[in-house]
């Protein structure tokens, strides 16, 4: 009897391409410049490197600039070759490099902010560079005349920003774990929301302009999925890290989310799948399964002679329940959860082995991420670590 081919699923995993050490510092961020081979890396110890890939296959500095103080952000275009770099003392340094990225020419530099900047990005489209800073304050300027166009006062210190060029919607993601949405005018800007979701700092975050969706990711492990382009006020907790979310890519040609983390964990997540929402938490005094009372519910401890239990929350129908009905752990990946959850007993035999199929794959860079870039072009990850490594991944799918 000939058994059925079922045809292989694609699957992703990073292989490692090169490495790029002789760094005295940590690498704080760094970029894939497309079409090139290359890599523009800005180190804690001053220094502005230009990497080309030699025909030894190994990457080599074609330009070594040491700033007078310490970098902390940068933005590159490759259309312009533009690299603007945002300094620990609140200056922004613009330099354009040369079509073969062995020279690199100081454009302009300006004072955006008070305190070290914490974001740059610049947007082509409207010749703006946006910026953020320890002062707590949003910057747009004029990329071609360093002239300051606005501001806006943040929440707290701002670690993720992203721009929306079709709607001017500016995404601002700070230390206080909420992301503001921003509509910006040339000279003026106004509050559109808030979103509230994380228990940490956002650490990073990236708009898919496509589907019109935003992925924050926190230090409190979690990636938050904020579906605008649905217009139902979506957001699904994605959860599939063990420590602090470094870095959020989205590649849109597969569809997949890559989201890396520091304890070096490289996950990623396949967006086709339509994930649910997880349910809000069910307040009740007794068990919603057996009725036996919560500790705190003590007229019903004393009427019915027995023993107060801990609450607890089953993360698939959210119904508050003890400890005894719901003994039971199981991933949920349609709704997030990558990792075994608690979930009551009867959500447990609802649950069947399909659900149960992981949306998402798992990797180890084998060092602490501090920064990671995703370059659609060529579809190569880079991952930097407190090893002051770089490391470059081929990401193309294989047949696993
Ligand atoms: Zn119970
Ligand atoms: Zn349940």
């Amino acid at each position: 009897m000939a058994a059925e081919i079922q045809p292989q699923p694609q699957a992703r995993k990073p292989c490692l391409l090169s490495k790029i050490e002789a760094f005295q510092d940590v690498v704080s961020t760094a970029v894939i410049i497309p079409k090139e081979d290359g890599v523009i890396s800005v180190s804690e110890d001053r220094t502005i490197r230009v990497w080309l890939k030699r025909d030894s296959g190994q990457y080599w500095p074609s330009v070594y600039h040491t700033m007078s103080t310490s970098c902390s952000c940068m933005s590159f275009n490759p259309e312009t070759r533009r690299l603007s770099l945002g300094m620990d003392t609140g200056s922004i340094c613009d330099f354009i490099l040369s079509e073969d990225y062995n020279k690199m020419t100081p454009a302009s530099t300006y004072q955006a902010h008070q305190g070290r900047v914490t974001v740059v990005l610049f947007v082509l489209e409207m010749e703006w560079l946006l910026s953020t800073g320890q002062d707590k304050n949003f910057n747009w300027h004029c990329s071609e005349s360093g002239q300051q166009l606005g501001t806006y006062r943040t929440a707290a210190c701002v670690s993720g920003l992203q721009f929306d060029v079709e709607t001017r919607h500016a995404f601002v993601g700070d230390q206080s774990g909420q992301v503001t949405i921003l509509k910006l005018e040339q000279d003026s800007c106004s509050l559109v929301t808030t979103f509230k979701g994380h228990t940490g700092n956002v650490t990073a975050l990236c708009w898919d302009p496509v589907q019109r969706v935003l992925f924050s990711g926190s230090s409190d492990h979690s990636i938050i999925m904020w579906d605008i382009g649905g217009r139902k006020g979506t957001a699904i907790e994605m959860q599939g890290h063990h420590d602090k979310v470094q870095g959020l890519c989205y590649a849109s040609h597969t569809r997949q989310l890559i989201s890396c983390s520091s304890d070096g964990g490289i996950v990623i997540w396949n967006m086709d799948v339509t994930r649910q929402e997880t349910p809000e938490w069910l307040d009740s005094d007794s068990c919603q399964k057996c009725e036996q009372p919560f500790f705190w519910n003590f007229k019903q401890m004393w009427d019915s002679k027995k023993i107060g239990l801990r609450q607890h929350h089953c993360r698939k129908c959210g119904q508050a329940v003890c400890g005894k009905c719901s003994s039971k752990r199981s991933t949920i990946p349609l709704m997030g959860f990558e990792f075994e959850v608690r979930v009551c007993d009867s959500c447990h035999e609802s649950i069947t082995d399909e659900d149960r199929a992981p949306t998402a794959t798992f990797h180890d860079s084998k060092h602490c991420i501090v920064y990671m870039h995703y370059e659609p072009t060529t579809g190569n990850l880079l991952t930097s670590g407190t090893d002051k490594v770089i490391k470059l991944w081929d990401m193309t799918p294989v047949v696993s």
